[in-house]
């Protein structure tokens, strides 16, 4: 694969820190075991996510944090730099997470869906999407200084769940499959519980830990449909060019439910 290894090399990016903990860290650590290589990115730091400090302080706070929770893992971890409730799809912010694909060098990518309940969610989904094809334009570039080479080919892309698994409508979105992640859960949670700032905020907030309690639930939800104590949903992209393949499912086996169409 593109770093010489016979496994391939996964993205993860989300938005915010903490969303890929949320949705997809438990798949995460399971293709880490299987001596993939891993990159988690958020689009933002998390700057307002905070009622005292000021933006650069909570920032930097998340920005460690996330970097900690990845640590924990194995796992890279990079910040796009984009602002919270700012991510837009414009000429200069697909540039940037092209930039960041092309730094990545996935085989595997996993993203934010296309449909949830904010838009730094939403958009995060379409530039990734978008860009994971620019990037292997060779006439596209970032104007970054150093700029990384384009891409050699289109990677799988693969969508995690979005929050409460429902629509804009409360409909429930379909998912292609859940991964068994009973083995991984603990790192999961504690990955979560890393981004500490946000855990003491929330549990101000609701007087209880909703944080790790919602991930919890969330996660034994999911698991449930597959008899298994937690799960995570994921939902292939497959419209062209990206390949149909279903490489999660090769590379889990068993771990990996495919439902039932
Ligand atoms: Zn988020």
């Amino acid at each position: 694969m593109a770093d010489g290894s016979s496994q391939p090399r996964i993205l993860a990016i989300h938005a915010h820190p903490d969303d890929v903990e949320f949705q997809i860290a438990g798949t995460l650590a399971l293709l880490k075991e299987k001596g993939c290589h891993i990159t988690i990115a958020t689009m933002t730091a998390g700057d307002p996510g905070s009622a005292e400090l000021s933006q650069t302080e909570i920032a930097n706070i998340r920005r460690k944090e996330a970097k900690v929770a990845a640590d924990m893992m194995g796992a890279d971890y990079m910040c796009l730099e984009f602002g919270d409730l700012a991510i837009v799809v414009d000429d200069v912010s697909r540039r940037r997470v092209t930039e960041a694909i092309r730094r990545a060098r996935p085989n595997v990518v996993i993203t934010a869906p296309p449909v949830d309940y904010m838009a730094d969610h939403e958009v995060t989904s379409r530039l990734v999407r978008d860009a994971l094809f620019s990037a292997s334009v060779p006439f596209y570039k970032t104007h970054e200084w150093d700029a990384a080479k384009p891409t050699e080919k289109i990677p799988h892309l693969y969508y995690c769940d979005p929050i409460e698994g429902v629509d804009w409508f409360g409909n429930a979105v379909p998912y292609d499959f859940i991964v068994d992640i009973s083995k991984t859960f603990d790192l999961k949670l504690k990955m979560l519980a890393a981004h500490d700032s946000q855990r003491a905020w929330l549990r101000r907030q609701h007087g209880v830990d909703e944080y790790l309690n919602s991930c919890t639930t969330w996660s034994q939800t999911r698991g449930k449909l597959i008899g298994k104590t937690y799960g995570e949903a994921f939902r292939q992209h497959k419209g062209h060019p990206y390949p149909h393949s279903n490489i999660l499912a090769d590379l889990l086996g068993p771990l990996c439910h495919v439902a039932k169409s």
